[in-house]
Parts: C-alpha cells; sequence; structure tokens
C-alpha cells in the first residue's frame, strides 16, 4: 500500500465537505476522538465523556495527519482512517 501526502489529505477532505475523521476512541470511555477540518484548517479533539476539560479542538498540521496514518502497522486501520479523509490507498497487502 502506498503512503498517504499531507497535500491529499488536505485536498479530499476540503473538497468532499469532511468535518470529522474519528481516528480512535478513549481507551477509557469509548468516546471517538477525533481530527476536526474547519475551512482548510485541521485540528485535533479530543473532547470526551471522561474528560473534564472541554477546551477547542487544537491546531494540527496536515503533515500530521499525514504521518499518522502512515505510520499505522495495520493496513486495515491504515486503509480506513484514509477512507475516513476521502483518500483511497488501494487494499491492504495479502487480501
Ligand atoms: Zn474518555
Amino acid at each position: 500500500m502506498r503512503n498517504v501526502t499531507a497535500e491529499e489529505l488536505k485536498e479530499s477532505a476540503v473538497t468532499k465537505g469532511i468535518e470529522s475523521i474519528p481516528v480512535r476512541e478513549c481507551s477509557i470511555c469509548n468516546s471517538p476522538l477525533c481530527f476536526v477540518v474547519r475551512n482548510t484548517d485541521l485540528y485535533f479533539s479530543s473532547a470526551c465523556a471522561c474528560s473534564d476539560y472541554r477546551t477547542n479542538p487544537s491546531p494540527r498540521e496536515w503533515g500530521d495527519a499525514a504521518a499518522f496514518i502512515n505510520s499505522q502497522t495495520s493496513d486495515q486501520v491504515k486503509q480506513k482512517i484514509a477512507a475516513l479523509f476521502g483518500v483511497e490507498i488501494g487494499v491492504p497487502d495479502g487480501a
């Protein structure tokens, strides 16, 4: 499987109007922790049911999201998260 780039994540999410990308769950309450897209900017929201801090989502670089996806050891997870950004990276090796 190929890797994703920051540019294609941004272009895909922005042009497709994707606003929220749940990438994993809180290990305690299982609430989804999400990348959030606002205009052309990316944020990460870690607000969840067991977290008592209600801060605004914190800014992230698109490269952070690309690195997060590319660092996944599971091809299935990598493919799934890329797809949430609207980016197809092919089928998992061996599938
Ligand atoms: Zn939680």
